[in-house]
This record gives C-alpha cells, structure tokens and sequence, in this order.
C-alpha cells in the first residue's frame, strides 16, 4: 500500500491529522494498535480551548459539540474559607471554554472519519518505522497474522507518550526534558449532577481537588491521592467522603452524589521531548510532550500541534512550500513550553507536596490571595487559561 502521510495512533492527535488532510485531498492511513471500543473507554480530558473548538468545526467534526457542549464564562479557585471565580470571558475580552469529553470529541472524529471513507485501521500490532533515513519511509505492521507496510512520503507519530515513534529521533538528537510530580489524581466519573455550574479547583490542607464535569447530568470529580495509591482501597463512599471534606460546605453539603462509573488514578507529570520532527517524522500530542493536567492543556496542545502539522503538509502538497514542515518543531516547541510553564505554575499552586514546609505553604497561600487580589495577575491566568493564540 501507498499513501502520501502515515499516521501513528487514532487518538485525537491522529484522527483530527487524517480528517483536516483528507478535507484537502491528502490521503492518509491511520493505524492504531488498540480496538476503536478501548479508544473510546479512556476517560481524560474535558475542557476545550476556543482554538480546538475552531479546528473540530473546520474539521467537521464539531456539529454535535456545537449543540451538547457546555460555554464556560469562568471557574472557581477555593483555599482556607475562600471562594473566588475567575470570571474567563470578563478578563479576556470575551474568550470562553468549552466543556466537552475527550470521549465524545473521538467519538465525533471517528464517525467524520467514517463517512468520508477514511482508512483507520485498528488492532494494528507490531507497527515499526522502517528507511526514515530515505525518501519513502514505511510503516509496518500485522493484522490478523499477516504483515503489511505502507510507503509514505511523511510519517505523523500520534502514538501518545508510551508509542514507537519518538524512539525514532536518534539519541544523540533527541532532548528530554521531564519532571515527575509525587502525587497523582485520583478521578471518578458518576451519573450525577455537576455540584456546581462552573469548574471548581481546590487548594486544601488534606490535597487538591477538582469539581468537574462532562455535562448537565455526568460529573467527573478528582482528588489528588499517592502516586502510588491502591485503586481497590477507593470505595465509592471512601471517595466521597474525602471529597466532600476537601471541598467548602456550601459546595459539599448541597451536592447529589452516586455510583462511580469509572475510577481511575493517573500519575502526574511534565514531559518535553525536542526537537518534534526528525526528517520525515514528525511527532504530534502526547508523543511528544506531557501536561499535569491541572490546567487542562493535555489535549488543547495535541490540537496545536496538529494545527501547525495540518497546516504544514497542506502547504507542502497544496504550494511546494517547505518552509512550514522546517518550522514545524520550533512553533510548536513555544506553544508547548508556555503551557508546560502554566501547567507546572497552577499544579504547584494548587497541589499539597509531600515536603511542604510551613514557609512553602505560605508562599503558596501569597500566591493564592494574591492572584485573587489583582486584576492583573487574574487576566493573566485567564490568558493562559482560555489557550495562547495559535
Ligand atoms: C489518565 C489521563 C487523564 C488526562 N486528563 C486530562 C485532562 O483532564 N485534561 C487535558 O487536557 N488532558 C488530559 N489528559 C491528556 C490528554 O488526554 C492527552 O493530551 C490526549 O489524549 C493526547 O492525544 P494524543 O492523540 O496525542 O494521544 P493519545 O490520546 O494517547 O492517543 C495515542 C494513540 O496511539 C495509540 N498507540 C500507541 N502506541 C501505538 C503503537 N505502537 N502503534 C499503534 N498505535 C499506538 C494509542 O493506543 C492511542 O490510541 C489526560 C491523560 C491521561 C493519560
């Protein structure tokens, strides 16, 4: 088989790459070694900046987020007795978010992939690079037993962070950049309705947590808990009890709660790998880089990246230009970096560290009530919050 870019993994990074490329005649193969129901059942990100949103729409994927997706004006920050909102749409003149599951944003790329007839290949084993250091790269791999390989003139790595393609950057190349977070998050999504209209973040002495949502009648709540924590030691009632006692009464008291349909703890980190493209491998999303996500900027970054990549393969067939491939890793890499630094910032403000101090908790209360006191230092939290211009 021939096709023009090969795609590694169908996450979102991948999907949304194949979709933009197709709508402008570039063929893709997109193979992804997972079944598309395994996809789907990861529970992640929740929060969509207005870039993203614009991409699903120019992707056409984005009629069902248009209708069942949440605005969001603004969010609450809570620590000691105090409730503050940071008012999104007031401080950036007029920018907002979307909640909307990283599930249902999959789903919608999956069915737009669908119905244009793009080839998604899933439960691909084994997939390989071979020949990067030539003009057509490949990509192997088996299916039912048999093995195949595709001729590209370019390969996207969408494979997330645990993925093949960033092993391709020779070491001598490749700089990894990364810190590891000792703590994790402790998420459950449940039936129920969302304890507030608004997100509500938590700095509390017991840890963080987070009030959020996936719509009017499903919440997603996290707390966060040892890296190391035992999932099968999280009841249901354990869970809420230690929410409840992280988060204000008003909030606490008044909120409906139920069975979890899905509990999970995932381990935090930062994680920057450079440069993201090496030849004809360009790496996009996860694979090359990692959010704590207390800012919610996981998925927000894979859609950048795939704005620049589309972007630049659609003018490479479209224009000969190659200008947009070379810069590719460097205007990614100042996009990633800025939302390394807030999510790095607001992971820190936010979060008990096992060897706080009395003089780190301080500075971390300051930080709190000093970013509530000033307009300025709010409008720059909601700059960062609502997404850096593309
Ligand atoms: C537990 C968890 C919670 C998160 N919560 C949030 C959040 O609240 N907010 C936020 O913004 N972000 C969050 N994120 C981050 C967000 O989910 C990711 O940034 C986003 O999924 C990145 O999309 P991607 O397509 O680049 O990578 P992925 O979604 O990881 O997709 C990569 C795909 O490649 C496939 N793959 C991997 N290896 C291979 C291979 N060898 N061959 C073929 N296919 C392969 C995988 O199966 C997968 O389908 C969370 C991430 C995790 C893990």
């Amino acid at each position: 088989m021939r096709t023009q870019v090969g795609i590694i993994g169908a996450g979102p990074s991948g999907l949304l790459l194949s979709q933009l490329l197709h709508l402008q005649g570039i063929d893709s193969v997109v193979l992804e070694r997972r079944t598309p129901g395994y996809v789907l059942g990861r529970i992640r990100a929740g929060v969509l900046e207005q870039g993203m949103v614009d991409l699903l729409n120019a992707a056409q994927a984005g009629e069902r987020m248009n209708k069942e997706g949440l605005v969001h004006d603004g969010f609450e920050i809570c620590f000691g007795d105090r409730r503050h909102r940071i008012d999104l749409k007031e401080l950036t003149g007029g920018d907002t978010v979307m909640v909307y599951g990283q599930t249902e944003v999959t789903k919608d790329l999956m069915d737009a992939r669908e119905a244009l007839g793009g080839l998604v290949i899933y439960e691909a084993e084994n997939v390989d690079i071979v020949d990067l250091d030539g003009e057509t790269p490949k990509l192997t791999y088996r299916k039912d037993g048999v093995d195949h390989e595709i001729v590209c003139d370019y390969i996207a790595g969408c494979d997330g962070y645990h993925g093949i393609s960033r092993r391709h950057i020779p070491e001598n190349i490749l700089k990894i950049h990364e810190r590891v977070y000792p703590f994790g998050w402790l998420g459950v999504l449940s039936e129920t309705r969302p304890a507030s209209d608004e997100l509500i973040y938590v700095n509390h002495w017991r840890g963080f947590a987070l009030c959020s949502m996936r719509s009017t009648t499903r919440s997603r709540y996290y707390i966060q808990c040892a890296f190391d924590e035992d999932l099968e030691e999280w009841t249901d009632d354990r869970f809420w009890d230690e929410l409840r006692a992280r988060l204000p009464n008003s909030v606490a008291e008044n909120m409906e709660i139920g069975p979890s349909i899905e509990k999970s703890i995932a381990p935090l980190r930062s994680f920057v790998a450079e440069p993201m493209r090496h030849g004809r491998l360009f790496l996009a999303g996860d694979a090359a880089h990692i959010v704590p996500p207390t800012g919610a900027k996981g998925l927000n970054l894979a859609a950048s990246d795939i704005h620049y990549l589309s972007s630049a393969l659609i003018g490479y067939y479209k224009q000969q230009r190659t200008d947009l491939m070379d810069g590719y890793s460097e205007k990614c890499l100042n996009r990633v970096w800025k939302a390394e630094r807030f999510s790095w910032w607001m992971t820190t403000i936010m979060h008990r560290f096992p060897d706080q101090n009395s003089f780190d908790r301080g500075i971390q209360l300051a930080e709190l009530d000093y970013l509530c006191g000033s307009q300025s230092a709010q409008a720059s939290f909601a700059e960062n919050y609502v997404g850096l211009p593309y």
